[in-house]
């Protein structure tokens, strides 16, 4: 018998896991019981893919440095990364402003409507959290990114998830270094890490195996934990303008992958499809960040010189799904509490939004915590926010899986288009016992 394709494995994972979390929900302990049996399971895959993370980076980063055998290469392929990834993401908030302002979801939301959400929200542990959160990001001066990129201490960076770009400033500035001792004396070196990347990439096929069943877990738990359906109906024209806008982006992407790579789009959004669902359930691309790769490099075929550099600095500064968000939220909130934005607090609203996904946090929610200081950056009054975060905070968690799903898909479309644009996008080169437990036992 054929196997099924691991894409069809997870979303059928995640069907039965939503159609079990309605089921707990209407029975008595049902939340209960996914929270304490279920959920657990989700959790175990996440922290699995968190955990090889940081040693794939490395692995990987390196091998794809070593390989270039030319530095000069390297500077080219990252300015056209960043430039790209500049690009791609006020294109995200353009559109998302364009959206906002053409179908103005705050405007039919009734007082009723914001006096409950304000009521339910606006005093949450949630929305405190995420204000505390940006008002500690916010105190800091303008450069201070560029101190945070440095690592102090290359251990202390390696034992910590959220400093994946130090982790990623220490493993290019190793690399070049290796670069530039020659290839006889790095030689050993080089082996070493050649070795641990095909170790990672294995772990990520084991882990892979699980994952059908870890998106039950985490689809079943998000459904038993989501929020007052009726809330959700009220929000829903501002939750459809934030879907339709990441759509547009889809779209934007297949573009770009049929004009500019010269590939079927069908095909690539097929490749990569377990990585768009994952980021869907787990809501993080750093999470997502080792399949992502795994799919971008041996199903898309782009080279590891590119892939190892432009989707880990992905993972961590381009959110065009976040930014779209963003720039839909603010504006939502200032509409739906009749706070005027001129044309120059929308340009604002680009600028701060493009930071701010540069800034935000590739794990679930950090978006939310960004668009604090978009609000503030166009004098949103303070005494508000926790009123205009209450607004959205009901529909925050689906609309988070969504714009996931847009960060890690521009991501892998950016990854292919700089490949293509150095020459270095090849023929996929799946491993035969990929996805396939019979060939990996
Ligand atoms: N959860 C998103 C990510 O990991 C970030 C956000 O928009 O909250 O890409």
């Amino acid at each position: 018998m054929k196997k099924l394709a691991l894409h069809w494995k997870i979303l059928i994972g995640m069907v039965l896991g939503i159609v079990f979390g309605v089921i707990m929900t209407s029975v008595e302990g049902g939340s209960g019981f996914v929270g304490n049996w279920i959920k657990p399971f989700g959790s175990i895959f996440v922290k699995l893919l968190k955990l090889i993370a940081v040693p794939l980076i490395i692995a990987s980063l390196i091998k794809g440095i070593s390989d270039l055998k030319d530095i000069s290469k390297f500077k080219n392929i990252g300015l056209r990364t960043i430039g790209i990834y500049i690009g791609t993401t006020v294109i995200a908030i353009t559109i998302g402003l364009l959206l906002v302002n053409v179908v103005k979801p705050g405007e039919g939301i009734s007082e009723e409507t914001i006096e409950k959400l304000t009521q339910t929200y606006a005093n949450s542990d949630g929305v405190k959290a995420k204000i505390a959160e940006a008002s500690r990001q916010k105190n800091s001066g303008p450069l201070q990114f560029l101190v945070d990129m440095v690592p102090d201490n290359a251990m202390k960076a390696m034992s910590n998830n959220k400093a994946m770009l130090q982790v990623i400033f220490f493993t290019i500035f190793f690399g070049i270094s290796m670069l530039l001792i020659g290839e006889k004396k790095s030689e050993p070196l080089k082996n070493f890490f050649d070795s641990l990347n095909e170790v990672v990439l294995k772990m990520v096929d084991l882990i892979m195996l699980f994952a059908p069943y870890a998106v039950f877990a985490l689809l079943a738990n998000v459904v038993v934990s989501s929020n007052d359906p009726d809330l959700l109906i009220a929000l829903l024209k501002y939750g459809l303008t934030v879907v339709f806008g990441l759509l547009l982006m889809v779209v934007f992407y297949m573009i770009i992958m049929s004009i500019f790579v010269k590939k079927n789009p069908l095909w690539f959004l097929k490749q990569i499809s377990p990585a768009q669902l994952l980021a869907f359930s787990t809501s993080s691309s750093a999470a997502t960040l080792p399949v992502t790769m795994e799919r971008v490099e041996e199903h898309v075929g782009v080279d590891k010189e590119v892939s190892s550099f432009v989707l880990p600095v992905g993972a961590t500064i381009n959110m065009d799904g976040t930014s779209l968000y963003q720039a839909v939220a603010a504006v939502f909130i200032a509409q739906a509490l009749s706070f005027d934005l001129s044309f120059a607090d929308q340009l604002t609203i680009i600028l701060t939004a493009l930071l701010a996904s540069i800034g935000s946090a590739a794990v679930p929610g950090a978006g939310m915590v960004m668009l604090v200081i978009v609000l503030e950056a166009v004098g949103f009054p303070a005494d508000k926010l926790a009123i205009g975060l209450a607004l959205i905070f009901a529909v925050d968690r689906p609309l988070d899986m969504c714009r996931t799903v847009i960060n890690v898909t521009g991501d892998a479309t950016v990854a292919t288009l700089v490949a293509k644009s150095v020459g270095k996008l090849g023929d996929p080169k799946p491993k035969n016992w990929d996805d396939n437990y019979d060939a990996v036992k």
